[in-house]
């Protein structure tokens, strides 16, 4: 058998010798790998199939002498949660591909091996490890769900999962007070209220319109008192002003308040916000339900078409471009209340 000697530059015959190894990643392992030399030189020359034998016998070695997980415990423990081995890379944090290696034989680190195995025999601390990684957008939703619904006795509560989304939303949406959110600091709770109260008074009230009727309230305080009412901040999209990175699927997932309907129709699903009508204003003062009360009745009687076509007639929405945010100080010069106020 002759190999390639990088030191004699040429093809070389090589004898084998058996070199005790001791230790791997700091785990006594007492066994012996083979070694390659070459007979001209005496130099050590690199063995493909040589080195993925020592390799296999040095893992198998260390796997069993330092218990690190088998490829098959981490292959239940997805099929557990039903999820995919980029879910689970997400999860633990690890580098891409990592769990396809370790699946496949590679063999994880002490550390790494003793926290999957924790993530394994403790559900809450899998939830847990989930839930971060669902709040900083590392999973989806559908697979934060996903997960919870395979949680044994649901140890995790509806009202969890609510906490969880008012979090998310806070996370994304609560800003220094500044021109683009009318400066006014974030208030859910205040949001939430607000929504549901809307939501009583307009019998056809779209996820779209709805957008437009908090942009025209906060507009309109603006206007009227250099302040906004929900702290809410506002980018430009094709069908007018929304609340921005679509937080408004979120706060639209929120239940205590009102809930969604879905319905279907020729476009697609469209989806309203219903009012549980159980809303406290007692956190607004009577401006702010004035203010609130003006908008409602100039939008209730119009279409989703012609709200949007009216906030397309706002300079907020004209002078800005898609996805930008929008500025309050359009609000000095709202078209709405040339018209109809
Ligand atoms: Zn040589």
């Amino acid at each position: 058998m002759k190999v390639y000697c990088p030191y004699c530059k040429k093809e070389v015959d090589y004898k084998i010798e058996e070199r005790q190894l001791k230790e791997f990643r700091g785990i006594e392992i007492n066994t012996y790998e083979n070694v390659a030399i070459c007979k001209e030189c005496n130099n050590d020359l690199y063995v493909d199939k040589i080195e993925s034998d020592n390799n296999k016998r040095i893992y198998e070695i260390y796997r069993d002498k330092a218990n690190i997980i088998k490829p098959q415990d981490i292959i239940e423990l997805r099929e557990k949660y039903n999820i995919s081995q980029r879910e689970l890379t997400s999860i633990l944090g690890f580098g891409k591909m990592t769990i396809n290696r370790y699946e496949k034989g590679g063999v994880p680190t002490k550390s790494q091996s003793d926290y999957i195995k924790l993530l394994i025999a403790s559900n809450n601390e899998f939830i847990k490890k989930a839930s971060e990684a669902y709040k900083n957008g590392s999973i989806s939703q559908k697979t934060y769900e996903k997960i919870i619904s395979k949680q044994e006795n649901n140890k995790v509560s509806k009202e969890d999962i609510q906490d969880l989304y008012r979090k998310h939303i806070k996370e994304i949406l609560n800003r220094k007070p500044d021109i683009y959110n009318g400066y006014t600091q974030l208030d859910l709770e205040k949001i939430e209220n607000i929504i549901s109260y809307i939501a009583s008074k307009v019998k056809n009230l779209t996820i779209t319109s709805l957008n437009k009727y908090l942009w025209y309230i906060d507009m309109l305080s603006f206007n009227q008192r250099s302040l906004g009412i929900t702290g809410l901040t506002y980018q430009h999209e094709k069908f007018g002003p929304t609340i921005i990175e679509q937080e408004y699927n979120e706060i639209s997932l929120l239940d205590d308040k009102y809930k969604r309907e879905d319905y279907e129709n020729e476009n697609g699903t469209i989806t309203k916000i219903v009012s549980n009508k159980n809303f406290d204003l007692s956190k607004l003062n009577e401006n702010e339900i004035h203010i609130i009360d003006t908008i409602i009745k100039l939008l209730k009687d119009k279409t989703v078409t012609d709200i949007s076509d009216m906030s397309h007639k706002e300079e907020g929405w004209k002078k800005t471009k898609r996805f930008e945010r929008i500025s309050f100080e359009y609000a000095m010069n709202l078209s709405m209340l040339k018209n109809n106020i």
